[in-house]
């Protein structure tokens, strides 16, 4: 099994997934899923996200 752990920064082409504010945060999932979240929806969302163990980036770039 493969394993990519792809590092790539957040864009302004990155759009949360519960609604369209830019991405500041990605989540990648165990099952290799991966969630794209502004700050707001990545704090509502962050205990479910720590739930299901997925790895938590927020980006560094302030807006
Ligand atoms: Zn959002």
């Amino acid at each position: 099994m493969t394993v990519t752990l792809t590092s790539s920064p957040l864009t302004a082409a990155d759009r949360c997934d519960r609604c369209s504010a830019a991405a500041k945060v990605r989540a990648t999932l165990p099952s290799g899923g991966e969630l794209l979240f502004c700050r707001h929806h990545a704090n509502q969302h962050e205990d479910r996200l720590r739930e299901l163990e997925a790895v938590i980036v927020m980006d560094a770039v302030q807006v």
